[in-house]
């Protein structure tokens, strides 16, 4: 098997959504779940920090030097769909694309996946963060996990073991290294009802700022309610450091205008989380993952 492509320095602005952040030491860039688990058996990953990037649109990345190593899954995209009796047994590589995902079910009329409308990124990121909308999410259709750890043990996690949560790990705080391939049962549906679904998970998507350069939400919705709405209620919207700005059309959003740094991304996210803090006694959580020191 070729060696997975490691590059020294590289600059992690063009792989993520936001469009900002430094270099890290090295960036290694497996092809396939096998090149990944070799890569990481080799010890390459095996001292100092070491970041695992899908999609890079859920990430805010330290500006100038990150002094770790990224693994970067986006080349990770082979799948393999075989249909048995009302179900479709899917096998599919982390670095596989959800938007094309989405697209292959409805090719197919898959059912269970309309979710993912609008949502951006990899398998790999959407299992790490339970990613989802309406409540809705990978969970009901995986059936097995595969992982490897940084020391190279390449392990199963059935269905049963994993315990998914609202925009958490499905494994807590002690989440695995690296997740290389997911396996998933996904039922047959009709046409009519996948883009009939799809139509309702995109409706849920018109306040947000589409096509501008953001992360998603950045806070998890606490249960006093839902974050945007109590960042807007204490006057949230069109604050700006530098050039990030939260968004006039739903204040749980910072968009990079154009130069924002991640210092002022975050230093924004923080003066917003002190408002909502100040105003209403609670303390937000990040639904974002940080890459280096904040
Ligand atoms: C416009 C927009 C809309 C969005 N809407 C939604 C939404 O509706 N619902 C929602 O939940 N999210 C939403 N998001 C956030 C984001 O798209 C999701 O969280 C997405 O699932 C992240 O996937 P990713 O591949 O980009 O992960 P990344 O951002 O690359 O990584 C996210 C986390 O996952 C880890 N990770 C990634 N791949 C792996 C792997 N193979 N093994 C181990 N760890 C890994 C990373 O280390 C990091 O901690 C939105 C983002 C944008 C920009």
């Amino acid at each position: 098997m070729a060696a997975c492509e490691i590059r020294k320095n590289c600059p992690l602005r063009g792989l993520n959504t936001w469009g900002s952040g430094g270099s890290c030491l090295w960036l290694a860039a497996p092809r396939s779940s096998e090149e990944a688990v070799s890569f990481v058996r080799s010890g390459a990953a095996s001292e100092g920090d070491v970041y695992v990037l899908g999609g890079g649109s859920n990430v805010l990345v330290q500006d100038g030097l990150l002094a770790a190593g990224v693994v970067s899954c986006s080349g990770m995209t082979a799948a393999s769909f075989a249909g048995a009796g009302g179900f479709v047994s899917a096998w599919i590589e982390a670095g596989f694309p959800v938007k094309k995902l989405l697209a292959l079910a409805v090719e197919k009329n898959l059912g269970g996946l309309e979710f993912l409308a609008g949502i951006p990124g990899t398998v790999g990121g959407a299992l790490c963060g339970n990613a989802g909308a309406g409540g809705v999410s990978f969970a009901p259709l995986v059936e097995r996990i595969e992982t490897v750890s940084r020391n190279g043990e390449l392990r199963v996690w059935e269905a049963g073991e994993l315990k998914w949560s609202y925009r958490a790990s499905p494994w807590g705080s002690a989440a695995p290294f690296l997740i290389t391939r997911a396996f998933l049962r996904i039922p047959y549906s009709t046409k009519d009802n996948i883009i009939r679904n799809i139509r309702h998970y995109s409706s849920l998507k018109k306040g947000q700022p589409i096509g501008a350069k953001t992360a998603g939400c950045v806070f998890k919705n606490p249960p006093e309610g839902a974050a945007g709405m109590l960042l807007d209620r204490c006057g949230c919207k069109g604050l700006s450091v530098g050039g990030a700005f939260v968004s006039e059309r739903h204040a749980n959003f910072i968009e990079n205008r154009g130069g924002a740094s991640s210092s002022d991304i975050f230093a924004l996210a923080e003066k917003c989380r002190a408002r909502v803090r100040a105003v209403f006694g609670v303390k937000l959580e990040y639904e974002i993952k940080f890459f280096g020191a904040f």
